[in-house]
């Protein structure tokens, strides 16, 4: 009898986004009159914008004459685009398109990365952490460690005096909300450096970054490309996460012959992303692309800048929210974060996400999105101010 992978079983939770979902649904069924308000999901609200549309249009029509059709393309992606983002996106970097991968999707790709390296690899992951990490490594039967994060450290990593060789870093931070800023990341840079470990830099909240003490890519750290893969979505700049396109660099500097290897293993694991979907990324480096690209964002950041100032004003306190659409929200009374949701659910009508869903340090937390509308957003607060000014 076949077997299946046992690895699979080894995370650990219960599937907490499924139990949350199942609370939601049942909730709306049996109070159809409610109308309930999601500041939990990380799923963005703005519609794709029409430049972006538009190519995308465009491409359709290519597939349908069979002079400009395509079929498979390459399976790291088409050269327009890896263009159009290093010559917009890494002006002052000298990567080459052989050191860029176009994909469909980083929750995919950070954890498939893992391929690159050797079984028995020691992986750093933080304590509370965008979740995938963990679970991606632990199907894939890797070593991760998760460390906690100290709320007095203001939940930023501390180099670890022990070696590690695999580095998950999150900035902006899925779910604290907060950026890493040069100081911080060069201290991360020298660590990779002096123990010969690779970071995997989730940035897919780029976007959203605004402070001149937090740098945009981790590139900006000297010697950052000897030791650093950077990892980029479309999911929330361009409201990309149902169409799915993202990227990744892996500096030929970190190893000789890195992008070989990984080429090699490419080629034989996909077939590239989507035609469509890489028109549309390309068609964000327009300008007038970009004007509504920052305007979107303005307003996401400025959902959750509301959001920041009405909890602080309640006295909560709140970690994030400057260069990012997330706040992590310290939970007032003396429960844990399930029982904050049901609280909030059942006497505000607000989704919030439970702290424990990003692991045991997230317990006495909550994170909240501006990701929602700008109505949503009010309309939240207003119900939330009601609650707690009483
Ligand atoms: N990385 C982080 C930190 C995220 O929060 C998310 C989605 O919410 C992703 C990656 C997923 O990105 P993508 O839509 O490109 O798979």
């Amino acid at each position: 009898m076949f077997k299946l992978n046992k690895n699979i079983n080894k995370i650990e939770e219960k599937n907490e986004f499924l139990a949350l979902l199942k609370k939601v649904k049942e909730f709306k069924k049996n109070n159809p009159d409610k109308k309930v308000l999601s500041l939990g999901v990380g799923d963005v609200s703005k519609p794709i914008i029409m430049p972006v549309i538009k190519a995308m249009q465009k491409a359709v029509e290519e597939l349908s004459n069979a002079k400009t059709f395509k079929g498979y393309g390459d399976s790291s992606g088409y050269e327009f685009l890896k263009k159009a983002i290093l010559d917009n996106e890494y002006k002052k970097c000298s990567f080459t398109t052989d050191e860029i991968y176009i994909s469909g999707g980083v929750k995919t790709d950070i954890c498939s990365i893992l391929e690159l390296f050797d079984i028995n690899s020691k992986i750093y992951i933080t304590n509370p952490v965008y979740p995938i990490y963990k679970n991606g490594s632990l199907c894939l039967n890797r070593n991760c460690t998760s460390v906690k994060l100290k709320e007095q450290d203001g939940f930023i990593p501390k180099v670890p005096s022990t070696k590690y060789d695999i580095i998950y870093l999150c900035s902006p931070n899925n779910p604290i909300g907060i950026a890493y800023d040069y100081t911080t990341l060069k201290e991360w840079v020298d660590y990779a450096k002096k123990n010969n470990a690779v970071i995997l830099y989730d940035n897919a909240y780029y976007s959203f970054i605004n402070s001149p003490s937090v740098p945009k890519s981790i590139y900006e750290i000297k010697d950052a490309d000897k030791v650093a893969i950077e990892f980029r979505s479309f999911s929330k700049s361009l409201s990309f996460s149902g169409v799915r396109c993202s990227y990744y660099i892996i500096p030929n500097k970190i190893k000789k012959g890195i992008n070989d290897i990984w080429k090699k293993r490419t080629i034989n694991r996909f077939n590239g992303p989507d035609y469509i979907a890489q028109r549309g990324a390309e068609a964000t480096f327009l300008s007038e692309s970009q004007k509504e690209i920052n305007e979107n964002i303005k307003e996401y950041l400025n959902n959750t800048k509301k959001l920041k100032e009405c909890f602080k004003s309640l006295g909560f306190t709140v970690y994030g929210g400057e260069d990012s659409p997330y706040l992590f929200v310290k939970i007032k009374e003396n429960i844990k974060s399930w029982d904050a949701f049901d609280l909030f659910l059942n006497k505000l009508n607000i989704i919030i996400t439970p702290g424990i869903i990003f692991g045991s340090e997230g317990d006495k937390f909550f994170r909240v999105s501006g990701l929602a509308s700008k109505e949503v957003i009010l309309e939240a607060i207003e119900r939330i101010k009601k609650e707690y000014e009483r």
